[in-house]
């Protein structure tokens, strides 16, 4: 059974993203590299959203960037505008095609469906797979989106509603996020952070028609897609081993307070490219340990307090509009991360402060 240098467990994202930053930097020279992925083709299944505060090498993969949104609740709407950091939207079927593209060319990278296929002894291993997640009562971050496209022009295509909280919250957190593709297209999510123990949640597919013909009043329209997914707002566990690498969601790279991973995912991927020699003896990539510990206070106060999230997501983005994207991207400065913290109604973080 044939070794390889290098092995990527699970050609997703971030298996992917690695795979690709180590080609096009030239670190696969003389090095073998297996990439094990079980799935039978590659589609279309995600849209990977973000503000674009550093360059990813993935703008030919963008569907469409904003440079304004909005978050909706019942006292009103607060409206953001940033030229500097548009909120980019990648259609996950470009972004896999063009790495395929890309990793096809080069003899030494080989695609296996199976581990066991493979000899992994002397093997640097890069993990992207968690393990089976029991129901415990953790926090999820879980929706179904649609995107639909109707025959007028209805929608606003400059402006993206990145969290509407005028819907039924039924004691967890839940809004709709729309991004609109073109004055007639968008993709429509019904988005929960909850523990998923509640049955009446998982009917996306009525939430979403719903809100489609009660709030945004369109009556005919037609589904081009439907993606479907939820997000650990925990860390995951994985395999472990002394020359495991974890990477992507596995390895951390999701935002707990967000679910925001792409962005992590390729600062990681580019860390690992340029530590490729000394990977083994360096410490992972991680997201910095104060983003760490506001988003652990965060989610205690989220478990505690679901039915003041709404105030409290209002609060915040009553901040500057580059100061909460700066946040939300890890990329705040201490005076930013201040402003951000002073917004919070003081006295439910204190209390999820002490109890800590
Ligand atoms: C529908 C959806 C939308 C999202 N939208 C956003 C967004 O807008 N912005 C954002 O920042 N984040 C988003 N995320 C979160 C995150 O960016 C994605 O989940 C991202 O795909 C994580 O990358 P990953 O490589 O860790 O996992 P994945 O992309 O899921 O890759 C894991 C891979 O492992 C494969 N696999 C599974 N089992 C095995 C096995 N036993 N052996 C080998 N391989 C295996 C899977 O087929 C898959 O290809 C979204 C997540 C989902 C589910």
């Amino acid at each position: 059974m044939q070794d390889f240098d290098y092995v990527i467990i699970g050609g997703g994202c971030a298996g992917l993203s690695l795979a690709y930053s180590l080609e096009v930097n030239h670190k696969l020279r003389g090095k073998s590299l297996a990439i094990i992925e079980p799935r039978e083709k590659y589609e279309r299944d995600k849209s990977w959203s973000f503000w674009k505060t550093f360059e990813h090498g993935f703008d030919d993969c963008v569907k469409k960037s904003w440079t304004q949104f909005e978050i909706k609740t019942e006292k009103g709407t607060k409206s953001h505008s940033s030229s500097r950091y548009p909120y980019q939207c990648i259609d996950s079927g470009l972004f896999y095609e063009k790495i395929l593209n890309t990793l096809k060319k080069n003899t030494n990278i080989s695609f296996f469906k199976h581990k066991k296929d493979i000899g992994k002894n002397s093997s640097i291993i890069f993990n992207s797979v968690s393990d089976k997640q029991e129901n415990n009562g953790d926090l999820w971050q879980h929706f179904q989106g649609y995107e639909i496209e109707v025959e007028r022009d209805i929608f606003d295509d400059k402006i993206l509603t990145l969290m509407d909280f005028n819907c039924d919250q039924k004691d967890s957190v839940h809004f709709f996020y729309l991004l609109p593709f073109s004055p007639k297209t968008a993709l429509i999510e019904t988005t929960w952070i909850s523990r998923m123990d509640d049955a009446r949640e998982l009917n996306y597919s009525d939430q979403i028609h719903d809100y489609i013909k009660d709030v945004l009043k369109i009556g005919e329209y037609k589904i081009n897609y439907s993606e479907i997914g939820k997000i650990p707002m925990f860390n995951t566990k994985n395999i472990k081993g002394d020359n495991i690498i974890q990477i992507g969601t596995a390895g951390g790279m999701t935002r707990l307070s967000t679910g925001y991973t792409f962005t992590n995912i390729q600062k990681q991927s580019s860390y690992i490219q340029k530590n490729i020699q000394s990977m083994n003896k360096l410490n992972n990539f991680s997201i910095r340990k104060k983003y760490q510990h506001l988003d652990n206070i965060f989610l205690s106060v989220l478990s505690n307090n679901s039915s003041k999230m709404i105030e409290v997501f209002y609060r915040m983005f009553g901040c500057k509009t580059d100061t909460i994207i700066k946040f939300l991207s890890e990329e705040s400065t201490f005076s930013e991360d201040l402003a951000v913290i002073r917004s919070m109604p003081k006295k439910i973080f204190l209390s999820a402060l002490v109890g800590k």
